[in-house]
């Protein structure tokens, strides 16, 4: 039986954290579905056809892993690929909680879906895609943090905001 996992996620955008993560999932599963959940209360810098369209280019060496995205419940999503996990990362301890509760909250739905921590490595502990948002949209310098396309992508987003104005 093939070990298929879910990778679920704002993604807006993905970062290096992320994608991390994401490598390091398709090593161990599969078969991999970066899923963009696009029920979220933020409201999002990219819409999903734009997160997900950078997440396929800076995976398309990854033949396992397939982008998608979903609207409604993660487990139902998981089910309906036959996943047997889902794998988060952990960035520090203030992601634990949230973590935690979401975990057990996943595991009162169905019992056999499994959720994996993938630590992240020291050098993006610190990281969101909040907080690149955040230093981009102010012309700070986010290389190395962010695949170059989605460095790109931040400036265009940014210009055609501010020519809006
Ligand atoms: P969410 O809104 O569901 O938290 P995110 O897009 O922010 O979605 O994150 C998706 C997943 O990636 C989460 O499991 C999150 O903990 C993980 N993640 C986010 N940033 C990093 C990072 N810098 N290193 C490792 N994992 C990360």
């Amino acid at each position: 039986m093939d070990k298929i996992a879910v990778v679920p996620g704002s993604f807006d955008p993905i970062t290096n954290g992320h994608l991390d993560i994401i490598k390091r999932a398709a090593d161990i599963f599969d078969v991999v579905y970066v899923a963009v959940m696009n029920n979220s209360s933020k409201r999002p810098l990219f819409d999903v056809n734009e997160r997900m369209a950078l997440i396929a280019k800076v995976t398309e060496n990854m033949p396992n892993v397939k982008v998608d995205s979903s609207s409604g419940l993660l487990i139902n999503y998981a089910k309906s690929k036959n996943a047997n996990a889902v794998v988060r990362g952990l960035r520090a301890v203030s992601d634990f909680e949230y973590e935690m509760q979401i975990t057990a909250m996943n595991r009162f739905l169905d019992e056999h879906i499994e959720t994996f921590f993938i630590m992240t490595q020291n050098k993006y502990s610190f990281l969101s895609s909040s907080i690149v948002k955040e230093v981009s949209q102010y012309g700070g310098n986010i290389h190395g943090l962010v695949p170059d396309i989605v460095e790109e992508a931040l400036k265009e987003k940014f210009k055609e905001k501010s020519n809006q104005k």
